[in-house]
């Protein structure tokens, strides 16, 4: 599932994440099946109702969750697999910023010890100048030195978010998962938050949201997920265009939009999302979709190509 020509930095290829359910045998397919690219120097925005199994699969892409069974490269290299060593040097690499900055950050910890823990954890300190790295990254998130000596319930969210976006730069990584990283913030901080990462420091992102409005004003390219599995897969501009299939479909409708000309009816999907201790047979979406058919009943739709760098899984368009 590539972005045309630039260099691939993540590929995850049949990722699956089971787990075992609470009854005996039963099995929840978090993450089920998925194989997509993210391009270096892009924000992939994942969207999905809760427990579609996007933030499952934003750790599992920096193995913070290990995957049952499929492969995910980072730079070429599988990290399915790694293990001791190997997988402490690859965190280097690949970071996490999550919803809650307070949940995060230690309180019994001043910012500046807060901060040193990336370069402690790999055994930095003495190898570079971890004073001077400090005071360039808190200047970067635009912060000032006096909140060095704070503690994090002296800050406000949005300060305890740039502190957890700054460790999260500390040690230089090629890759950072945002996991709802904005949510939690005022509206106008959000802006100053998604324009930092965004526009000033133009890294990679997996960008998690249940805001598809945020979503959609930061990525390059969107994932769908449904029940554990990705259903489409296009860039922004692609999709603003043309949805195909019927859950981005409803799912997108919702997006207000400035001109009142270009607001698509809302699409109100019927129930809710089903289990994913026991998801729907066939196409999982098939209970909810306005379009089912027989054969979405029993038989489930594969990831296809429908236009240039635009993938689909649903019958209609085989
Ligand atoms: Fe709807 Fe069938 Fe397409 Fe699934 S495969 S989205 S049920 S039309």
């Amino acid at each position: 599932m590539a972005a045309n020509d630039k260099e691939v930095l993540v590929k995850a290829d049949h990722v699956k994440v089971y787990f075992k359910g609470k009854k005996r045998g039963q099995t929840v397919k978090a993450v089920d099946d998925v194989s997509f690219e993210i391009m270096k120097g892009e924000t992939f925005g994942v969207v999905g109702e809760s427990g579609c199994g996007k933030s499952t699969l934003g750790r599992t892409l920096i193995r913070l969750q290990q995957p049952t069974d499929g492969h995910i490269y980072l730079n070429g290299t599988d990290i399915a697999g790694l293990k001791g060593a190997q997988l402490k040097e690859m965190r280097k690499e690949a970071q996490i910023i999550f919803q809650d900055p307070s949940a995060c950050l230690n309180p019994r910890r001043t910012i500046k010890q807060i901060l040193m823990e990336p370069f402690e954890i790999h055994n930095l300190k003495g190898k570079i100048d971890v004073d001077a790295k400090i005071m360039e990254l808190l200047q970067l998130v635009g912060l000032d030195s006096y909140h060095l000596s704070r503690y994090p319930h002296e800050l406000s969210g949005g300060q305890k978010q740039r502190i957890g976006i700054a460790r999260a730069l500390a040690l230089e990584p090629q890759i950072i998962i945002c996991d709802e990283a904005v949510s939690a913030l005022d509206v106008s901080v959000q802006a100053q938050v998604l324009n930092l990462l965004k526009e000033k420091l133009g890294l990679t992102y997996f960008f998690i949201s249940h805001n598809l409005n945020v979503v959609y004003q930061v990525s390059d390219r969107v994932g769908v997920m449904y029940l554990g599995k990705m259903v489409e897969i296009a860039n922004y501009d692609q999709l603003y265009e043309k949805r195909y299939h019927p859950y981005t479909e409803a799912l997108l409708s919702a997006i207000p939009q400035v001109d009142q000309e270009e607001q698509k009816e809302r699409i109100h999907l019927e129930g809710e999302v089903p289990s994913p201790y026991d998801p729907p047979s066939g196409c999982h979406f098939h209970t909810r979709c306005p379009k089912a058919c027989d054969k979405c009943r029993h038989t489930a739709p594969e990831l296809k190509e429908v236009a240039p760098g635009h993938y689909v899984a649903c019958h209609l368009y085989e």
